[in-house]
């Protein structure tokens, strides 16, 4: 059995890998996989870049398909998500390893768990099917493939996700939208509804802080708006890098040509891994963002906490219309500690 409800789970080393979905062979015994935006070429012998992905004479494997390292039962809206099943249980599930390595990661010791232990991977043996019971069994509505990024674990939760929505049960990726329109429109079918992390609107900072590119991940919001995936869209705030009234401006005009009624959830952030030089965000400036974004949204939350890592809601009481058209009220009510691990990453 995992070990529930805030907590990792135990270690065990992986034995058994399966081969890889979404890559193509080339020429000798390279492979390119693509299943994420990074499209990486792997010759033999070598690991993609998000560490978990080994071409073996070949043959592309996944290194952590049925090794799951975190479960949580979460409340949905932690991920967040605050217009789908609201109030409503989560089964939470991730594996190690990411695609993206930013500076900022508050999951950084499950992420880059593999980058930075020289490729050690770890995990519990734990099988689609036995992830959809037991999310059954715990009375929740959802699996939530999040913590890490679902993208690299694309083979465990397309298994899961397939056996949840047989079952009854919808599936929500938080993920940093990087998957290719080929592995989007692969999980479709069974994928309702996702969290994607808009981490700003700079592409030179895309690339130095989080080693990936900005248009990717635009084209997976347009896609997921297009295929009828519902859809909310988080931005870590974090001061004087990606919090100026321009930027801002811009992810709004984005969202709002996307789809004006995407709620759009400006996060709180705290020091976490490389990036402990930063400041953390405060309400202030959470509150003065919002003013910068108001007139170009329709719905707009505000997320906030007090301690690092944890992922703190102020949930909000109402909602009111403006000229604009209708934005979420914000009431600050008592902040509820939630999980140990952040659904941001
Ligand atoms: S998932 Fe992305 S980062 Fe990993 S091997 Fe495939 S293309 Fe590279």
């Amino acid at each position: 059995m995992l070990a529930a409800e805030n907590s990792l789970c135990d270690f065990r080393p992986i034995t058994a890998p399966k081969e890889a979905w979404l890559y193509e062979k080339t020429i000798g015994d390279g492979v390119v996989c693509y299943l994420c935006a990074h499209r990486c070429f792997i010759p033999s012998g070598r690991i993609g870049i998000c560490k978990v992905r080994e071409n073996r004479a070949g043959t592309l494997y996944t290194l952590v398909y049925d090794h799951v390292i975190s479960l949580n039962i979460d409340p949905i809206e932690k991920k967040p998500l605050f217009h789908f099943l609201p109030g409503t249980p989560s089964y939470s599930i991730a594996t190690v390893g990411c695609n993206f390595h930013c500076r900022f990661c508050q999951n950084w010791e499950i992420s880059q768990f593999a980058r930075e232990r020289q490729g050690v991977i770890l995990g519990e043996s734990s099988s689609p099917a036995s992830i959809a019971r037991l999310a059954l069994q715990s009375r929740c509505h959802t699996i939530a493939y999040t913590y890490t990024e679902p993208t690299i674990f694309f083979e465990l939760a397309y298994a899961t996700a397939e056996q949840a929505t047989r079952a009854g049960l919808k599936n929500i990726f938080v993920t940093n939208g990087y998957m290719t329109p080929e592995a989007l429109r692969m999980i479709q079918p069974y994928l309702h509804a996702a969290n994607i992390d808009l981490k700003g609107f700079d592409d030179k900072r895309y690339r130095r802080v989080c080693g990936a590119k900005l248009q990717p991940v635009l084209d997976s919001i347009r896609l997921m708006k297009e295929l009828g995936i519902w859809l909310e869209v988080t931005t870590l705030v974090i001061p004087g890098h990606n919090d100026s009234d321009e930027e801002l401006r811009q992810m709004a005009l984005f969202l709002k040509d996307v789809g004006p009624e995407i709620p759009w959830h400006l996060s709180a952030f705290f020091p976490a891994y490389q990036m402990l030089e930063a400041e953390p965000t405060d309400r202030k400036t959470l509150l003065r963002d919002r003013q910068s974004c108001r007139a170009s949204l329709r719905l707009l939350r505000k997320s906030s906490g007090h301690r690092p890592r944890r992922h703190i809601l102020l949930p909000l009481r109402q909602d009111v219309d403006t000229a604009d058209g209708l934005l979420c009220g914000i009431q600050l009510a008592r902040p509820r500690a939630l999980s140990f691990l952040s659904d941001r990453h």
